[in-house]
């Protein structure tokens, strides 16, 4: 196996490291052992670095743990902040899986760190597995085109979404919109052209949300919005700030100007609703705004609703 492991941050200020235990390095290969069986059960980093903590901590006592994948956006942090820390660069060959450190308010001796890269071994592949499988979920939720999450990742959003609203009680909204006449560019332009439309329609959205907001590309030139603790006015008013962006913004593509205008339908969540109901309400008010000349945001009252 190819690895390499660099100790980068090894937070030593008091008296030097304890001597190496030749105990402790034959009951490392042992537990080496054992912790590989641990991990393979799992392609979840969060719980591998979890039952790695807990294998480790039988031969090397610690407070807490971390692990950093800038690249996949992940940042585990499991126990307790403590003085001193242990931290590692994780490669596989080329592959570079990380930084991993382990804390404690005793200083780590040169023995325990020896013990610890052996034990570390046993993580590296198994590491690897459940990031190229995080990697590949993660690209099955995201559009290719614009780079923002498609319709799968709302599907699966939504419910979580909800589910979490209704824990808090708190109100939530949700935004449809869709391009007017957006068959037109192409026609006129060609798809190319098109494309590039869709990307800028994503980026002036993307502008106007605000952070805790989640934009999805639901379909072809149709992108959602949800709107945590935001209510009917709220919404509104958020949607119609979307909308004028379109008036004020310019979108260039390939020398061409377009002139994108938008049509936004929004519906706030009531007692019952599903997911679906959610959506279907957004989906006739967006309906309602097409019908009533484009352009234009319509929301889903109270009266429309059930
Ligand atoms: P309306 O105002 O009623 O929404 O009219 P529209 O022309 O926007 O609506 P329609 O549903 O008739 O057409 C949508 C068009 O979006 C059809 C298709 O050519 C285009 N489209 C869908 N997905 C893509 C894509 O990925 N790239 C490009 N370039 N065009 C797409
Ligand atoms: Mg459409
Ligand atoms: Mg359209």
């Amino acid at each position: 196996m190819n690895k390499q492991m660099h100790n980068v941050a090894n937070t030593f200020d008091e008296a030097p490291p304890a001597a190496d235990d030749p105990v402790l390095l034959a009951q490392a290969s042992q537990r080496a052992l054992e912790i590989t069986r641990s991990l393979q059960t799992s392609l979840d980093p969060t719980r591998l670095i979890e039952v790695f903590s807990m294998e480790v901590g039988a031969l090397i006592e610690h407070q807490g743990i971390r692990y950093r994948n800038i690249d996949l956006d992940l940042d585990v942090k499991l126990g307790r902040q403590a003085r001193h820390s242990c931290t590692y660069t994780l490669n596989l060959g080329d592959e570079p899986l990380g930084k991993l450190s382990l804390r404690r308010n005793r200083k780590f001796s040169a023995g325990e760190m020896e013990v610890l890269e052996q034990l570390l071994c046993s993580l590296l592949y198994p590491l690897r597995n459940a990031l190229l499988y995080q990697d590949a979920l993660q690209l099955a939720q995201k559009d290719p085109l614009t780079g923002i999450c498609n319709r799968a990742a709302l599907d699966e959003t939504m419910q979580r979404e909800i589910s979490h609203a209704r824990r808090q009680d708190s109100s939530y909204a949700l935004l449809i919109l869709d391009i007017d006449h957006f068959k037109k560019v192409n026609d006129k332009y060609g798809h190319i052209v098109g494309d590039c439309a869709l990307k800028a329609v994503a980026n002036i959205i993307d502008t106007c949300k605000r952070d805790g907001d989640l934009l999805f590309r639901y379909g072809g030139e149709e992108f959602v919005v949800l709107m945590r603790d935001t209510d009917l006015d709220g919404s509104h008013l958020l949607a119609e700030r979307i909308r004028s962006a379109f008036e004020t913004t310019a979108c260039t593509c390939s020398g061409a100007d377009l002139e994108i205008r938008v049509s936004i339908g929004v519906s706030v969540l009531q007692e019952n609703d599903s997911p679906v109901s959610l959506f279907a309400r957004a989906d006739q008010a967006l309906y309602n705004a097409k019908r009533n000349g484009r352009n234009q945001v319509c929301v889903a009252t109270p009266t429309e609703e059930n």
